[in-house]
Parts: C-alpha cells; sequence; structure tokens
C-alpha cells in the first residue's frame, strides 16, 4: 500500500483470463484492495459463457446452477503502473470455485500451472518466446473497419512509408513499461500488419506476457479510435495473423535441454521427441492453438501459415521450424497456433504435447526438404474447427493432461459456437447465390 501510495496509484485494475482468452477485469479503489486479496471480489460465472453477441452459453456449473459466482483473487506479485493511464495499476488474478476454494476448472492459468507442473515432475521446465501478430484497423466510413494501411510489399519496412502514423512507436514504447519482455516489433506482410516479439521466459511468464501484450496492444488502440484485432484471418485479400510459439526446455540446472552436437540435427533427445509429440497431437492441439471457426481459413499452401504436420530445419513452410541457431539458442518454432489463441491454453496445450512426445521415446519422421504443403507427404492438419474438436475429444492423453474439467467446458462452448456459425447466413452466400440462382 506504501509503494501504491508513493508512486500515486488510486486504483488497481484486477484482470483475468476468461476461457477464451478475453481480459475481463474490476477497477478496484486502492482502499478496497486490501478487501480484496484477503476475500476475493466477486464475478457472475456466466460471464465466462457469454459469447459477443451477448448468448449464454451452457456449461458445467454456469447456467445449469443458476450463474453462481467465482471468486478472483488478485495476484500482487504482478502489480504494474499502467503507463498510459496515470494512477492505474494493473495485475492478474487468479479464479478460484467459491464453493471449493480451489481453481475454477476452467481457470486458463491454473490449467497452465498444472500442466506445467506434470512437465516438471518428469524434469522438463518449458521455456517459450512468443511471437504475435496483428491488424491494425481504421473506422470505415460504411460504420465498419478497415485496414488501417494497404500498402502491398511492405514486410520489414519501419518508419512512415508503411506506418502512416507510427503506430508501431507509440505501441512499443508504452507496452515496454509492463514490464512483459518486449524486444522488437515490425511490420508483417500485409498493409496494416504488424508483429512484436516478446523475449522467452518461463512458460507461465510467457503466457502471462502474451495476455497482458494482446490486452495493452487493444487498449492502446482503441485510445486512438483504432480496433487491434488478433483474430486468425480478419480480411480475404490479407494473409492471417500467428501466434508463433518458440519453444525450449531447460534442464534441472537450467540449460538448454534441446541442444546435443553429437545428436541428430544437433538436437537431443528431448528435442527430438517433442517434435514428434506436437506432430503426434498436432490435430487436438489445433483445437486450443486455432480455436475459432475463422482460424482454418488462415491455413492453407504458399501462406507461411501451415497447412500440413510437418517439421523442418529453418524451413518456414513447415508447421514446426527448427531454427539455426544451437546452443543455449537450440529450440524449434511451432507455427501452427494464431493470434486468436488464448495463450494459456496454447502454451499448455503445446507443453503437454512435447511431455507425451517425451514420455513416448518416440523419433520424429524424415524433416521436410525444401518448399513444403505437399498433401502426398504429410497429413493435413484439421480443416474446420468441428473436426479439431473432434480430435481433442479423441486424444484422450492430451485431453486428460489439461483434465476433464476444462475439456468438457471447453468443448461445450466451442460446439456452441460452430453451431451458431453454421446457422448464420454470411455475405459470401449472398453473393454466390443470391444472383444466379
Ligand atoms: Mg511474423
Ligand atoms: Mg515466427
Amino acid at each position: 500500500m506504501d509503494r501504491l501510495a508513493a508512486d500515486g496509484i488510486d486504483v488497481v485494475r484486477v484482470t483475468y483470463p476468461d476461457l477464451i482468452g478475453t481480459d475481463r477485469a474490476r477497477d478496484v479503489l486502492v482502499e478496497e484492495l486490501p478487501r480484496a486479496v484477503e476475500h476475493g471480489l466477486a464475478f457472475c460465472r456466466a460471464v465466462y459463457h457469454t459469447t459477443p453477441q451477448g448468448d449464454v452459453v451452457p456449461v458445467d456449473g454456469g447456467l445449469d446452477a443458476g450463474l453462481p459466482d467465482v471468486v478472483v483473487r488478485p495476484d500482487l506479485d504482478t502489480l504494474v503502473a499502467l503507463p498510459w493511464e496515470p494512477g492505474v495499476a494493473g495485475c492478474l488474478a487468479e479464479v478460484v470455485d467459491p464453493a471449493t476454494g480451489s481453481p475454477a476448472p476452467e481457470s486458463p492459468r491454473d490449467l497452465l500451472r498444472t500442466v506445467l507442473d506434470s512437465c516438471h515432475a518428469h524434469g522438463l521446465r518449458p521455456v517459450v518466446g512468443p511471437e504475435l501478430e496483428y491488424y491494425l484497423c481504421s473506422p470505415d466510413p460504411a460504420g465498419g473497419w478497415q485496414r488501417y494501411a494497404r500498402d502491398p510489399g511492405v514486410v520489414y519496412t519501419a518508419g512512415l512509408r508503411a506506418d502512416p502514423d507510427n503506430h508501431l512507436l507509440r505501441t512499443l514504447r508504452p507496452v515496454r513499461g509492463l514490464d512483459i519482455g518486449v524486444l522488437s516489433g515490425n511490420h508483417e506482410f500485409d498493409g496494416g500488419q504488424f508483429e512484436i516479439n516478446l523475449t522467452h521466459s518461463e512458460a507461465l511468464s510467457a503466457a502471462d506476457c502474451s495476455f497482458r501484450f494482446k490486452a495493452a496492444v487493444k487498449e492502446l488502440a482503441r485510445r486512438e479510435g483504432r480496433l487491434a484485432t488478433f483474430m486468425a484471418k480478419p480480411f480475404n485479400d490479407a494473409g492471417g495473423s500467428g501466434f508463433h510459439l518458440h519453444l525450449s526446455c531447460d534442464d534441472a540446472e537450467g540449460r538448454n535441454a534441446f541442444d546435443d552436437p553429437a545428436g541428430a540435427y544437433g538436437l537431443s533427445g528431448t528435442a527430438r521427441h517433442t517434435v514428434a509429440g506436437v506432430l503426434a497431437h498436432a490435430p487436438a492441439l489445433a483445437a486450443l492453438l486455432n480455436p475459432t471457426v475463422n482460424s482454418y481459413k488462415r491455413f492453407g499452401p504458399d501462406t507461411l501459415a501451415p497447412w500440413l504436420i510437418d517439421w523442418g530445419l529453418d524451413n518456414r513452410s513447415a508447421m514446426v521450424r527448427i531454427p539455426p541457431e544451437r546452443g543455449s539458442g537450440a529450440r524449434l518454432e511451432l507455427r501452427l497456433g494464431d493470434a486468436s489463441a488464448n495463450p494459456y491454453l496454447a502454451i499448455a496445450a503445446t507443453a503437454a504435447a512435447a511431455l507425451l512426445g517425451v514420455l513416448a521415446g518416440e523419433e520424429p519422421p524424415a524433416p521436410l526438404e525444401g518448399y513444403g504443403y505437399d498433401t502426398t507427404k504429410s497429413a493435413r492438419l484439421p480443416a474446420t474447427l468441428p473436426e479439431a474438436l473432434d480430435a481433442l475429444e479423441a486424444d484422450t492423453a492430451l485431453a486428460g493432461l489439461l483434465g476433464k474439467g476444462f475439456t468438457t467446458s471447453f468443448l461445450t462452448y466451442k460446439r456452441n459456437e460452430v453451431e451458431r456459425f453454421q446457422r448464420h447466413v454470411t455475405d459470401w452466400e449472398f453473393t454466390e447465390y443470391a444472383y444466379h440462382l
């Protein structure tokens, strides 16, 4: 309290990730903070299951139980002043079921912690470096949103030629103050698309940083009347936004356990088994790393997003790329995820697949040679969200590590989303059919 007073903080924004990774928060006056820490803050549990359209989705313990409370407990270790909002500090929070006092089954942060405990019990300490891509949109005179800039051929173009309002610098500097390991940013392949890289860190911290980063970028954009979106494939005429995860594991002494100059490809057994595990569980992983009906429109040949379940040595057309560094930089880059994924679930699922791969001890097939996307050589990723959800349900090993309470809630929520989408008449259907039929 003394520190907050000294820093001029009079409000604390207590934020937690819901099931789909949206930031949910309450602004708490600083004099109320001790009570919030002791007793927690009550939120309606239905918030987890309320869609942007306002539908309340029935999930175990939510609607069926009469929309009871969950209790949200601030985690003061994560307190940081919000650089763009003087007087306000933000912190993350744990979500607890008041009936049991234990973490609520759909609390993504706790789910990740549980999966990491299993990894640690087997001597694996996952380390993750997140890369997040997103589009910045400006208001469209017609009332919607359009890409903020549309110039083609702008990847890695710095400055005003590709970014006329200096969006990148005006984002990079304030998010640095959140202390989430922001390293650098660049313009991506399509007009209005950016990427910001976060430093690698222990997996829970990497998820916290990714979650806070997304909320901060969205908030900063809205302060300027713009929309930053992390949806997977917002535009028909531009590529999707990835959430690439650079993954390695530390051993008990904190050394990179993926490096082995004497191993095949300069990689240890742990690294190769991790690759095999990620490939083996890829269809189920897609449910968590590509969690929307829109996600599957990002995949495709010639997109730099994956399409097939494959891996390669420094090959960006593969789902898993092994960057060229070895030694302390030995790692894989999982290019499967898109930016819409809940970072906690994406990282938990990836760590679970790595653990299953290490426990199975299998070698991956030969790496992809040359440009990928050859369906005669590798299996395809799920083509739709329903396929991925079925794959998650069928993958009892992966679903088992994520836990039944979580998997049931997630599948119920997502299958409801699929049903709502399938009932909706889209613009494409009107254009395709209305004039000709
Ligand atoms: Mg990129
Ligand atoms: Mg990348």
